[in-house]
C-alpha cells in the first residue's frame, strides 16, 4: 500500500508547481488567480486555459519528482518520526533550512521564533509566497507504522502527552522542499521570485503573527500572491482542490461552565440542576446560527463535550461544555460569541439564580 505521502505528493506539488509559478515565462494570467471558482472546484491540470504549457510542465515536474521521490519520502519519514510541538520546532526548522539551502535557496532562520524564510530569485516577474507549517500535535501515535513517533512530552498541566504529526505538516514540509527542488531544477521555465515560508506554531495560531511581527513582509520581498496547501483526507486520492481567499473557517474554542446547586437526586426541588440547564443551553445554542446569522454566511456552533456529574442519584454543582465556533467574517464571529455570552443565565426553574461563565480562545487562522 502506498504511504499517504506517496499518494499525495505529486498532486500537491502540481498544485504549487504547475498552477502558478511554472506557467510560461512572463506574467501569471490575472484571470487565473483573480477569478477562480467561487466554490471549491476540482480541475485536472490538463483542461485549463494554459493546457499545452501545463501539460509540458507537468511532464518535466513528474520527471523531477521521480528523481527526488525517494529522498523526499525519507525526509517525510524523518519529520514524521521527529515531531515537535508548537514554538518548539527547533530541530525541524534547522532541517528545513538545511534542505532549502541544499536545494539552492537563500535562507534566513529564526524569523519570528523558529520560522524559516527562503528566497529564490529568478529575474523579473511576480513574487509568489509559498508557505508550509512545521508543528505537530500533542497526540500519542497509534498507527503502528515503522516510522511512528515515539516522542513524549509534558503538556501545560504537567500530563505526559505524545507528539505526532497528525495534521499532515510532515507531508506539507516534504511537498514544500520538493517544490523548491522542482522550481530550482526548472528555472528556465519561469520568471519571478519565490518566497518560501516555513511557519512555526500553526496549531496554536501564533506562528504567522510572530513572523509578521518580525518583519516577514518588510525584510523580504512582498508577495503578489500567496499559496498554501493542506492535505485533506476527505478528498479522493490524486485530486487537488483550490480556492481563492478563505479555504477554511476561523475557529474559536469556547468553554462554558454552567453553575447550579447540587444535591440528592431524589430531592431535585432543593437543587438548581446544572444538567437540566446545560441540556437547555445545548438546544438553545443551535438557534444562534439558524436565527441570528444570515443564511448567506457560513457558521457553526458545535458542542463537542459536555461533562457533569458522577453518579445517577447525585445532582452536581456544575457542568462544563466545550464548544467549537466557526465563522468566516469578523461580524459573524462577534454575533456568535456575543450570543453565547447572552444565552439565558438563569435556570427556567429553581430557587437560586444559577450562574454561568464562558471563556473563549481564538485561533486566528483557519483550521480544521
Ligand atoms: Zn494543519
Amino acid at each position: 500500500m502506498l504511504s499517504p505521502f506517496l499518494r499525495h505528493l505529486p498532486s500537491l506539488c502540481l498544485l504549487i508547481g504547475v498552477s502558478v509559478p511554472l506557467l510560461p515565462v512572463g506574467r501569471i494570467p490575472a484571470k487565473r488567480l483573480a477569478a477562480p471558482p467561487t466554490d471549491r472546484e476540482e480541475r485536472k491540470a490538463d483542461t485549463g486555459p494554459d493546457a499545452a504549457a501545463v501539460k509540458e510542465n507537468t511532464v518535466l515536474i513528474k520527471k523531477q519528482l521521480h528523481t527526488d521521490m525517494e529522498s523526499l519520502e525519507t525526509l517525510y519519514k524523518y519529520f514524521h518520526a521527529n515531531p515537535e510541538l508548537s514554538l518548539l520546532e527547533v530541530k525541524t526548522a534547522t532541517r528545513m533550512a538545511r534542505e532549502l539551502r541544499a536545494a539552492g535557496v537563500t535562507v534566513t532562520e529564526k524569523v519570528g521564533g523558529t520560522g524559516v524564510v527562503g528566497i529564490l530569485r529568478n529575474g523579473p516577474g511576480p513574487t509568489v509566497l509559498v508557505r508550509c507549517d512545521m508543528d505537530a500535535l500533542p497526540i500519542v501515535e497509534k498507527t503502528g507504522l515503522p516510522y511512528a513517533s515515539k516522542e513524549r512530552t509534558r503538556d501545560k498541566n504537567g500530563n505526559e502527552v505524545g507528539v505526532m504529526h497528525a495534521c499532515g505538516h510532515d507531508m506539507h514540509m516534504a511537498c514544500f522542499v520538493g517544490t523548491a527542488r522542482v522550481l530550482v531544477a526548472l528555472k528556465e521555465r519561469w520568471k519571478g521570485t519565490v518566497v518560501f515560508v516555513a511557519q512555526p506554531a500553526e496549531e496554536i495560531g501564533q506562528g504567522a503573527k510572530m513572523m509578521l511581527q518580525d518583519g516577514l513582509l518588510k525584510r523580504f520581498p512582498r508577495p503578489d500572491y500567496c499559496l498554501a496547501l493542506h492535505c485533506d483526507s476527505q478528498r479522493p486520492h490524486g485530486s487537488v482542490a483550490y480556492t481563492e481567499g478563505l479555504a477554511l473557517a476561523n475557529v474559536d474554542t469556547v468553554e462554558v461552565v454552567v453553575k447550579g446547586k447540587g444535591g440528592h437526586g431524589a430531592h431535585p426541588q432543593t437543587t438548581v440542576d446544572p444538567i437540566v440547564m446545560a441540556a437547555h443551553l445545548v438546544l438553545d445554542l443551535q438557534t444562534l446560527v439558524s436565527r441570528e446569522v444570515s443564511p448567506m454566511d457560513p457558521a457553526v456552533v458545535t458542542v463537542g463535550s459536555i461533562v457533569g456529574g458522577t453518579k445517577s442519584n447525585i445532582i452536581p454543582d456544575e457542568v462544563r461544555l466545550m464548544l467549537t465556533v466557526r465563522s468566516t467574517k469578523d461580524k459573524v464571529r462577534k454575533t456568535l460569541l456575543d450570543g453565547i455570552k447572552r444565552r439565558p443565565k438563569r435556570s427556567p426553574r429553581g430557587p437560586t439564580p444559577p450562574s454561568r461563565s464562558s471563556r473563549s480562545t481564538r485561533r486566528s487562522i483557519p483550521r480544521r
